[in-house]
């Protein structure tokens, strides 16, 4: 007997969303609006994957632990933000540069890091938070990770979870491609070129360590500082202001390779920061370490070797598979701002614009989606 007729179907879908990052939700929601009824798995026990913002005591107050900014021209963030009451600020950009060289620690005048940009003053994951409060309660399933993704029978897809099997007429997968080529089973349905393309796309800055140090005040502005490094030698390659609106909270972030985690690494990244700032940089109110690479839902075993982004938005991501019912999302998708935050809501667009099509298409040929049979 074959494995799409061994498991019992628990629930059916007209789609069926696999991930509850932007991409995802972008994708849901517009799905949602259209009619259609779509439910969302995602692994962790919270919306947002590479948004992740701490909360502080401070009321509507966050700590970037992931994406940080947006710029002008990436409409679809900002639009999101506005309809949804997310106070955004600009970037802290005012001050001098600090170099550092093997040879010792320079200062040169200027910001000479720091492009315009803006943030989100309760964090990047407000977004996905208020993407998930749109969708219809009992839409969105929280740890519930998808194994394996197989054509049934009845010319629909198979989702399987330890939770059990779903039945739908269409999938949006809104993970990293690498990612889900190997966590997923596809059972050796998807196209040769496509599983090839898809274990080679990288994860955009999943191979990384972002590292907050937060502060009680932002001491480097007084001294004319902007908070902004780069370094030669680590373990911080580059090193930014991250406060919030106003100077509050106040903080720092730099991103080092995740390589370089190890024993005494945040000992290295104090005494790093005290060379740059001075000594009231040794003392922060906390200092957050998140290595990427290591989160499950996010980096591949393979993550550290992806590195040919030029397969970023390729064609074959444009297309639907496995008979028009398999729609790529996620920002590596995306032929337009891939990477950031907003290439993430492109990508989770059109999958939606691509399921509509195929659905509008096809609307009497998805037997048991509306009425399944067992
Ligand atoms: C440190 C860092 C800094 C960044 N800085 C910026 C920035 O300043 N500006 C910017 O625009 N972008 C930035 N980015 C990139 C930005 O975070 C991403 O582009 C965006 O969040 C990607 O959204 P996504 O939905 O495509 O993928 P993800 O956010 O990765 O969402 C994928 C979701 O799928 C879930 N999932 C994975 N596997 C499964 C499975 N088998 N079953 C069910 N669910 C699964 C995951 O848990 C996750 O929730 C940064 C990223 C990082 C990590």
């Amino acid at each position: 007997m074959s494995h799409q007729e061994t498991q019992d179907v628990i629930e059916t879908n007209d789609v069926i969303v696999i991930g509850a990052g932007a991409s995802g939700l972008a994708a849901a929601t517009a799905l949602h609006a259209a009619g259609r009824d779509v439910v969302v798995l995602e692994a962790r026990n919270r919306v947002g994957g590479r948004l992740l913002s701490t909360p502080l005591a401070a009321p509507g107050r966050a700590l970037d632990l992931g994406a940080t900014w947006f710029w002008d021209g990436e409409e679809r963030v900002r639009t999101l933000a506005v309809r949804n009451n997310i106070a955004t600020f600009d970037q802290h950009l005012a001050g001098d540069t600090k170099l550092q060289e093997a040879t010792g620690v320079r200062r040169l005048t200027g910001n000479l890091i720091d492009a315009p940009s803006h943030r989100f003053a309760a964090g990047a994951q407000s977004l996905a938070a208020a993407l998930a409060a749109g969708l219809p309660s009992g839409s969105l399933r929280l740890d519930t990770h998808v194994t394996a993704i197989h054509p049934s029978s009845r010319g629909c897809l198979d989702v399987l979870t330890p939770a059990g099997t779903r039945r739908t007429g269409h999938v949006v997968l809104a993970v990293p491609p690498a990612l889900a080529l190997e966590r997923i089973d596809f059972s050796d349905v998807l196209p040769a070129d496509l599983t090839r393309l898809a274990r080679a796309t990288p994860v955009w800055m999943g191979a990384v360590v972002k590292v907050v140090a937060h502060y009680p005040t932002a001491f480097w502005r007084q001294d004319g500082l902007a908070g902004a490094a780069f370094s030669r030698t680590g373990p911080l390659q580059e090193i930014h202001d991250m406060s919030g609106p106003g100077g509050a909270p106040a903080a720092l972030f730099g991103f080092a390779h995740a390589r370089t985690v190890g024993p005494g690494f945040e000992r290295a990244l104090t005494a790093q920061l005290v060379r740059l700032f001075g000594p009231a940089a040794g003392s922060p109110v906390a200092l957050h370490v998140q290595d990427w690479s290591t989160e499950q839902w996010t980096a591949p075993s393979t993550v550290q070797h992806l590195t040919d982004h030029s397969l970023f938005g390729h064609r074959l991501y444009q297309r639907p598979a496995l008979d028009g019912r398999l729609h790529w999302a996620s920002t590596e998708t995306a032929t337009t701002h891939a990477g950031h935050i907003e290439g993430a809501l492109a990508a989770g667009e059109r999958a939606a614009r691509t399921v509509l099509a195929a659905s509008a298409d096809a609307d009497d040929t998805a037997p048991g989606i509306t009425a399944p049979s067992r």
